[in-house]
């Protein structure tokens, strides 16, 4: 006899219950950041605070660069600002060895601000306006074009200031990784990228130094980078073969994923994201194969941003008050919400406890403090009970979160840097009314209320 057919399902395991797969689940706790305890730092600088690690920023980047020169030296390193453009921090991977790479005429001021040369200025983005083009034209910045209107206006910039400016081009292709990101650059496949290059020769105006490519963001599938790498360097070998320009450097972008978990991710990030030695073995296979590597030596660029620096930052946040839901839940609600850590909307942040605790777990959701229902730190976890007043940890947070913070309801708070000598460094003040209402102006009739 046949037997019916049953479809699979997926069944719940509760954590803090015994089940099949063990016992249950320990919070870990976590009562210092590099041995400066909690404690001493919310008494010095407040709560909610963010605290950067300088020592975790410049260990892991050593680590990627040491990884990835294995597979291939010629490596040039371009921290992206937009990832986290604190003075503080950018001066860090500048100081390791890191150029600039800037999406906007706002950052491009910025690491000129902090002293970076214009040719270790690398300006991409598809937003380029003619007074930032005018600007890095004469400073000698690399500009990767991203569109046709882009490279004609490049050109006609170039024409008036007399200068040849060093440029790439952005291209896009199948990673198969979807959805596809084909809204920035020029595509591979269709021949786009190749015929952007004839153009941008034809005219004569600029210098075709390099391609490029950013294939995505927290891209969990390290082969993705080979078939970005190949892509590129076969471009590179047909520009060379057919129109005899031989390109300088191969820049793969950023787009390595942090430890962070992804919502609808159910393996924890620290066992799902590919670790710094598969990327760079995917890249090195693709240069390793390649005969425009093996005749030219180009430099690669990479542009890496989030992977650098998820990890070094933490929240630290105080317990407001608690409740009961109806569902039988606890929810916290915690002095520090979206509006400060925005990456909430996209990852199962870690929340850790500050002291360690007997047991005794209930699913807990934290909130943050504004009056706004999207408000939400992390979906239920269990958790032991929490005093008003104590501290959380949350964890990690170093990446695009004091870059795309909305100033919204509550001032944005202060910004600690734990230096490698153990001395905590103020590096961003708490914002106060002032900030706020400094640009806003009130018309005469309404002066009066
Ligand atoms: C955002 C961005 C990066 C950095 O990306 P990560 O995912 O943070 O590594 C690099 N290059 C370009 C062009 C970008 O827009």
């Amino acid at each position: 006899m046949k037997k019916t057919y049953t479809a699979p399902h997926i069944e719940r395991n509760y954590s803090g219950t015994m089940n099949k797969y063990g016992t249950k689940s320990v919070v870990r706790h976590q009562d210092s950041i590099d041995g400066i305890p909690v404690k001493k730092l919310v008494e010095s600088y407040g709560s909610p605070l963010l605290v950067l690690s300088e020592s975790q920023i410049r260990r892991r980047y050593q680590h990627l660069t040491e990884v990835m020169k294995m597979h291939y030296p010629r490596l040039e390193m371009a921290w992206s600002y937009k990832t986290n453009y604190l003075g503080a921090v950018c001066s860090i991977y500048h100081q390791e060895g890191a150029k600039a790479e800037v999406v906007s005429g706002m950052e491009y001021k910025m690491a000129r601000r902090l002293g970076v040369p214009g040719k270790d200025i690398i300006f991409n983005g598809p937003g380029k306006r003619k007074e930032d083009l005018e600007l890095a034209i004469r400073e000698g910045a690399r500009i990767q074009i991203d569109h046709l209107d882009e490279l004609y206006l490049i050109e006609k910039t170039a024409t008036e200031l007399d200068t040849i400016p060093d440029v790439a081009i952005r291209v896009n292709m199948d990673t198969g990784v979807y959805p596809l990101w084909t809204r920035f650059g020029f595509n591979y496949e269709n021949g786009e990228a190749f015929r952007a290059i004839q153009r941008l020769l034809s005219g004569k105006m600029m210098n075709i130094v390099g391609l490029h490519t950013h294939i995505g963001t927290f891209m969990l599938d390290a082969n993705a980078y080979y078939l970005a790498a190949k892509a590129l360097l076969n471009l590179a070998q047909k520009v060379q073969d057919e129109l005899g320009v031989v390109v300088k450097y191969i820049d793969l972008g950023g787009g390595f994923a942090s430890q962070n978990t992804l919502h609808e991710q159910y393996t924890p990030g620290e066992l799902s994201s590919p670790t710094f030695d598969h990327y760079a073995s995917a890249i090195g296979a693709a240069f390793n194969e390649s005969r425009f590597v093996s005749e030219n030596l180009p430099t690669l660029v990479l542009e890496t941003g989030r992977a650098l620096i998820d990890e070094a930052g933490y929240l630290i946040s105080s317990v407001i008050g608690k409740k009961n839901l109806p569902t039988g839940e606890r929810a916290i609600i915690l002095d520090a919400g979206v509006n400060t850590v925005i990456t909430a909307w996209w990852y199962k942040l870690k929340v850790l406890p500050t002291r360690p605790f007997p047991g005794a777990y209930q699913n807990t959701i934290f909130y943050g403090p504004l009056c706004m229902n999207i408000d939400m730190i992390r979906q239920a976890v269990p958790f032991p009970d929490l005093y008003t007043g104590e501290q959380v940890l949350v964890h990690p947070i170093g990446a695009y979160n004091n870059t795309q913070w909305m100033q919204f309801i509550e001032y944005r708070p202060k910004i600690v840097l734990i230096s490698e000598t153990g001395k905590p460094e103020l590096i961003r003040d708490k914002e106060e009314l002032s900030d706020i209402i400094e640009r806003e102006y009130i018309p005469e009739h309404l002066k009066q209320i």
